[in-house]
């Protein structure tokens, strides 16, 4: 049996776009109103105080209309300043990619890296803080979704705040699907999106903003106004009375507000141990396989995505083919350090359910065999369905 290649997957458990949850796909077709209609001004105001809900932030949080490269693109270019030393934090492609914009707003850009299959050692960042006593803003990444690692945000932001800089972090990918929110990690501006765990298509950035950082982008002379790259001009955008920089992204705020009722419905602790539950089921079969994760261990493999080594002799094109057209799966293959030596499965937000983990594992035991590899399909399967069966 072949899927043909013009047809959608019949399982699509790719680290974004996800699939989308179907309340959330029904709500991008309600009616689109105009964004400056008294209703819908009121209506703005508590789906942001419903995120702020949902982030647990004590500062009003911010929506940016673009997927998060244009939340991580404009805190740096709204935060860093020509004065700042800035230290990146970088364990894979996504850390390292934030001191790109870092290096066009500030000339001190310091580098603190970790091994791609490893996490970030927050004694390492604290004595890198105390060696340069002038770093001003760190940056780091929280799930490096290329390698399936997750960096100690919440040990780092705390190494941060006692030197006296602040905090950018990309939660893009984890967000939603584990326990981590922007004061958890005490950061001045986190961002994430919608996107991932939480099961709507790209479009949005979500940022929790602290006092602090509010205070330095307004004092900051180049932070952008009148931008789309401009954090400032949304400070306040939606309150009563206070007109919007430019057009809403109506349908994509309403797509929003249903995913966050989604989440809010299950029970924030519910979702994550939903998202952690698909990635140990799946991990379980992973090793039963005789395979291993990128990750060097698994205490910080990602629960939202599990990135697999490939094996000797079996190439990452023909196996993410044979999955495709042969069972109808698609997954994702590497990227960065892991291109073309590992395939990723992600578990975000509708994926992340166990049920996914084992047609996920049939269909790579049966790939794997075919290409050459032998391995057993039982086995994985009773592995990880033991794992779900001692959890439930
Ligand atoms: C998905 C993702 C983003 C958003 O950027 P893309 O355009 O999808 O690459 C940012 N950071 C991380 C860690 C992500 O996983």
């Amino acid at each position: 049996m072949r899927y043909p290649q013009d047809q959608p997957p019949v399982l699509s458990l790719t680290p974004g776009p996800v699939p989308v949850y179907p309340e959330v796909l029904h709500a991008l077709s309600r009616r689109v109103p105009y964004d400056y209609d008294l209703p819908y001004q009121a209506k703005y105001e508590r789906i942001v105080r419903k995120l702020q809900q949902v982030m647990r932030l004590s500062t009003r949080p911010l929506i940016l209309q673009g997927e998060p490269v244009l939340g991580l693109e404009a805190a740096a270019a709204s935060l860093i300043d020509a004065q700042d030393t800035v230290l990146i934090l970088a364990s894979g492609p996504y850390g390292e990619g934030f001191g790109g914009w870092a290096r066009r707003y500030s000339r001190d850009v310091l580098t603190l890296e970790a091994p791609d299959d490893q996490a970030i050692d927050p004694q390492a960042v604290a004595d890198m803080l105390k060696r340069n006593p002038a770093i001003s803003v760190v940056s780091v990444c929280h799930h490096e979704t290329p390698c399936g690692t997750i960096n100690p945000i919440n040990a780092i932001g705390a190494v941060v705040a006692e030197h006296g800089a602040l905090l950018i972090v990309d939660a893009v990918s984890s967000f939603g699907g584990m326990n981590t929110h922007p004061e958890d990690c005490q950061a001045a501006i986190y961002v994430t999106g919608p996107a991932k765990c939480l099961g709507t298509p790209p479009a949005l950035t979500l940022l929790g903003i602290s006092t602090r950082a509010w205070a330095k982008m307004k004092a900051n002379p180049s932070a952008p106004r009148g931008s789309v790259l401009s954090i400032l001009d949304w400070e306040d955008a939606g309150e009563a009375g206070k007109r919007f920089p430019f057009t809403t992204s109506i349908a994509d705020i309403n797509a929003l507000d249903a995913a966050l009722d989604l989440y809010l419905g299950e029970g924030p602790e519910a979702v994550w141990a939903r998202h952690d539950l698909t990635a140990r089921t799946f991990r379980a079969g992973i090793e039963t396989l005789g395979l291993s994760i990128w990750a060097a261990s698994e205490a910080y493999a990602s629960p939202t995505t599990t990135v697999v080594r490939l094996p000797e002799g079996i190439s990452e094109a023909d196996l993410l083919s044979d999955l495709r057209d042969r069972y109808g799966l698609l997954v994702s293959g590497g990227r960065g350090p892991t291109a073309g030596r590992a395939i990723r499965v992600a578990h975000m937000g509708p994926a992340a359910h166990p049920l996914h983990a084992l047609a996920a594992l049939s269909a790579l035991a049966g790939s794997l065999n075919r290409l050459g590899f032998q391995c057993s399909a039982g086995k994985a399967i009773e592995a990880a369905l033991q794992v779900v069966d001692l959890t439930t």
